[in-house]
């Protein structure tokens, strides 16, 4: 196993998105891509004890742990984002940040009733939606927003929420996540009328879900909550069979490799399930997840996968064409997608029953958004 941490560097150039590969980025939170240079400065602005010190390191895990310790580093900078302004700036410059990492779509999640204590829900989700819209246009590069309800919050929180974000929906919003501690709360009966609030709004539904509780809490989050993706999923692969589960209903899982390995879902980078779960035939997407507290971007976690979980041309591929039916994106960005993946110069893909060993009977269920 190999771990290599690189420095996320924003000042590099805007990357040249063209060619055959898209680089979709379908599992990432505003709260793990601030910039060290922004913390500083609202730091020193909100007059915080620990202003002066060293950012960058402050917000980087120094080495994997448990989901409860990752989550307690990100939490350390809720602090940051205490204001409207502060919360459009971060929003606007995650946008920049992945778009100078050669990303082709960022769908930036983040869970509101963190910032802004006693605040405005909707002003709240206004100011995130304001940023990554000027982040978009300065970029050139489409994204959208996630709201999330988070586990630890009570259930009338959580609907607030849902409700926030069903009124967004349209105007930048574009799904509704569950995000948290999911070793300290596992249970998804209580968040059902949430997630029937922000589908009922056409909002696109996934949630966090078997990265600390066994496979079957991903089986829950697609049955009770409708979800249509996983993030992380990663304990889904150690139940025999449960795969094919997710195969037969095209459900995608948001693969985060360095995440996982931090918060301890996955022993090492060997263990990582990605490669298993698309020679089986399951969607896989890719996310950075908190790629301020890891220190891996997207690109990376790409290159995670063709370097230490054997993704070749083929599975990249397909990747990149399972992101493009999974992302909450309207039809004609999902058709701009699909032309720039046909004509590209790429594998000339079969279908994936035919390139892997063990694709079984799922390649038609597949099909389709
Ligand atoms: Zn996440």
């Amino acid at each position: 196993m190999r771990l290599m941490i690189v420095a996320i560097d924003a000042a590099r150039p805007i990357a040249p998105r063209t060619g055959g590969t898209l680089l979709i980025n379908l599992h990432s939170h505003l709260e793990g891509r601030v910039r060290p240079e922004t913390a500083a400065q609202v730091a020193r602005e909100l007059g915080l004890p620990d202003a002066d010190r060293d950012w960058a390191q402050a917000l980087q895990l120094e080495r994997p742990a448990d989901l409860t310790e990752y989550l307690v580093k990100v939490v350390s900078s809720f602090p940051l984002f205490s204001r409207l302004d502060y919360l459009e700036r971060i929003a606007r410059e995650a946008v920049e940040d992945a778009a100078a990492d050669g990303e082709d779509y960022l769908e930036l999640r983040f869970g509101p009733a963190s910032h802004v204590s006693g605040g405005d829900l909707d002003a709240v989700i206004a100011a995130v939606c304001r940023g990554v819209a000027d982040g978009a246009a300065a970029t050139r590069m489409p994204a959208g927003v996630v709201v999330a309800a988070l586990r630890s919050d009570p259930t009338e929180a959580n609907e607030a929420v849902a409700r926030a974000a069903a009124r967004a929906a349209g105007r930048g919003v574009v799904g509704f996540d569950l995000a948290g501690d999911e070793k300290r709360f596992p249970e998804l009966e209580r968040y059902v009328d949430a997630f029937a609030i922000a589908g009922s709004a056409g909002l696109g539904l996934t949630c966090h879900a078997a990265e600390a509780a066994p496979g079957r809490a991903a089986v829950e989050a697609v049955e009770l909550l409708g979800a249509t993706r996983i993030g992380h999923g990663a304990r889904i692969a150690r139940e025999p069979g449960l795969m094919d589960w997710f195969v037969e209903r095209g459900i995608a899982i948001e693969v985060c490799p360095t995440s996982n390995l931090y918060t301890g879902a996955v022993d090492s980078l060997d263990d990582h399930p990605a490669a298993r779960f698309a020679r089986a035939g399951v969607r896989v997407v890719l996310g950075d997840d908190n790629p301020r507290q890891t220190g891996s971007m997207l690109s990376r976690e790409a290159e995670v996968l063709r370097e230490d979980l054997g993704f070749d041309d083929r599975l990249m591929h397909r990747m990149a064409e399972d992101s493009v039916a999974a992302a909450f994106v309207d039809e004609s960005t999902r058709r701009g997608w699909r032309d720039r993946l046909a004509s590209a110069d790429g594998p000339d893909v079969a279908p994936l029953r035919d390139v892997v060993a063990d694709g079984g009977e799922n390649g038609a269920a597949r099909a389709g958004g």
